[in-house]
């Protein structure tokens, strides 16, 4: 009998010392080196936004995602993998895109990301790729022309969740109530229905908004910085210098400015001219 619990105990202990040890071996997808499972599989998944025009939108019709985040990730792809290397796109929100990249489900986000210090601690930044700020959509004839006037009668500004433009309502208009919808499609359908005065994002955002809504403009500038980066998980070092050496050869040969005039060429209010790099 003795030998017998002897032998269980034996290949009980056996049976964990392997589970550890496998558990060790395979680390987490997030803290792999990105690079290398990238050229193992010719391929980098990016987050991007579809529910922001100009930027990263859903086309119904077939499917893919369009915009100028989703071709600058299709061209600085292939500067890090070669001609052949693949660019994969997973949809992301503004709330969904750092879980999801800390996760390990995507490699990088490439969705309307500002560059904050709160940020840095979480993620790495590659430099930044654009730079916007931040404004407000309003009916065409609103009393709002600053976001100052959303202090006045208590005004409710519309934004979304994990977005740092409703944070920044709080510093700029501490007195606006501020109704956070969960993305960009849901923000516009309850400013066209009233339910808040504005909308506030970044004026890019924003400019995609008004030409698909003719009765709505962007007012009072921009009140904010807010520079986009490329965000990767922490200690990806040799991805983070790749990503940054391609967005320089993208801007040097021309591509980002043909890139920048596809998307916003022809957007009111945006001069392309002063955005060329
Ligand atoms: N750039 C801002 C941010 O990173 C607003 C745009 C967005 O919601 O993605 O939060």
């Amino acid at each position: 009998m003795k030998k017998v619990f002897r032998l269980v105990s034996i290949i009980v202990s056996s049976l964990a010392l392997l589970l550890v040890l496998t558990a060790c071996g395979s680390k987490s997808l997030a803290n792999q080196n990105v690079m290398t499972r990238a050229k193992q599989t010719n391929t980098i998944t990016w987050g991007v936004k579809a529910d922001t025009k100009l930027f990263g939108l859903m086309d119904v019709k077939n499917g893919q995602i369009k915009g100028f985040e989703v071709d600058m990730a299709k061209a600085l792809t292939k500067q890090i993998l070669g001609p052949k290397g693949k660019a994969d796109f997973v949809q992301v929100t503004s709330s969904t895109r750092m879980p999801l990249l800390r996760n390990g489900n995507i490699d990088a986000i490439m969705a309307t990301t500002t560059i904050t210090p709160q940020r840095e601690k979480q993620v790495d930044f590659s430099r930044s790729y654009f730079d916007a700020g931040q404004s407000l959509l309003v009916k065409k004839g609103s009393p709002i022309k600053s976001v100052k006037d959303l202090n006045k009668n208590g005004a409710t500004v519309i934004g979304v969740v994990g977005s740092n433009s409703v944070q920044n309502i709080a510093k700029f208009a501490p007195k606006a109530k501020v109704l956070q919808l969960s993305d960009y499609a849901q923000a516009v359908t309850a400013l066209k229905s009233g339910q808040g005065e504005a909308l506030t994002t970044d004026n890019g955002i924003l400019g995609g908004m008004a030409v698909e809504n003719p009765g709505y403009v962007l007012t009072g500038g921009a009140f904010t910085k807010e520079p986009y980066g490329i965000a990767i998980n922490k200690h990806q070092p040799q991805f983070k210098r790749n990503l940054n050496s391609a967005l320089t050869r993208v801007e040097q040969s021309g591509e980002y400015n043909r890139i920048l005039k596809k998307w916003f060429g022809n957007v009111p209010g945006m001069n392309v001219k002063e955005m060329e790099r």
